[in-house]
């Protein structure tokens, strides 16, 4: 039987692929990759050349997933990565966990990048405890109500956040938690025009908003009792 490795690979910058990373895909037999491209380039960008790749995202997990365990059980061995950062975490993965699990399959991690950590660490906020809400509902209005339900969460909230929404999430924190609250945007972490505003959910919105309409968000709620 072989190993799965569920392997992270950068959020932005190509050097926090870890030695570890390249040598697992350099060494597997299948790379089970969300966007072959992507992957592609990385693994390019790293002299792994030819590697076999095979798509595994959203849309086909739970039938390429089964395909992937009968590779393992033929003794192949696999590397599960995403476009960015840790598999599983808003990205797809848990499934192949799951199913090699079940079949018996040896799981190895190969652990690195993720932009949850990243913004944590980044932020000032809380640290001793947080709770990742992954990406909150579209509609406004479900947003508004989660908020509203975590008015008084004793932990510091994170949350992912494209640039579709951003602006409109900014407002809806602003109004239900208040101008006071204590929030960290982080932006584009790793990459060349990388930031992090922390202060009042006013500022923060004001300072996100003055630059240019683009990138990747992660949105830190702090407890309402904490102050900087
Ligand atoms: N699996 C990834 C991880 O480990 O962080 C997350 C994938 S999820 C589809 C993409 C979201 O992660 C983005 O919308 C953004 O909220 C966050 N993200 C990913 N890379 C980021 C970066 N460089 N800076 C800020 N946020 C980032």
């Amino acid at each position: 039987t072989g190993t799965l490795y569920v392997v992270s690979t950068p959020i932005g910058n190509l050097g926090d692929l870890s030695p570890r990373a390249r040598e697992v895909l350099s060494e597997v037999q299948i790379i089970a990759c969300e966007d072959t491209r992507v992957t592609g380039s990385l693994l390019a960008h790293v002299g792994i050349e030819r590697p076999k790749l095979v798509s595994y995202r959203n849309e086909n997990e739970t039938v390429r997933a089964q395909e992937l365990v009968e590779d393992l059980l033929t003794g192949q061995t696999v590397a599960v990565v995403s476009d960015a950062g840790t598999p599983t975490i808003s990205d797809p993965g848990f499934r192949l966990v799951r199913a090699c699990q079940k079949a018996g399959i040896p799981i190895s991690v190969v652990p690195g990048p993720c932009a949850i950590v990243a913004a944590i660490a980044a932020s000032g906020l809380p640290s001793d405890r947080f709770y990742f809400c992954g990406f909150l509902p579209p509609k406004s209005a479900a947003r508004r109500r989660f908020l509203e339900e975590h008015l008084d969460f004793p932990s510091t909230l994170v949350v992912y956040e494209s640039v579709h929404r951003i602006e409109k999430f900014l407002d809806e924190i602003v109004d239900v938690l208040g101008e006071e609250r204590i929030l960290s945007v982080s932006r584009e972490l790793t990459k060349k025009f990388e930031t992090t505003a922390t202060g009042r959910a006013a500022d923060v919105r004001q300072s996100v908003l003055s630059r240019a309409r683009k990138g990747e968000f992660v949105v830190l709620i702090a407890p309402k009792t904490f102050d900087l």
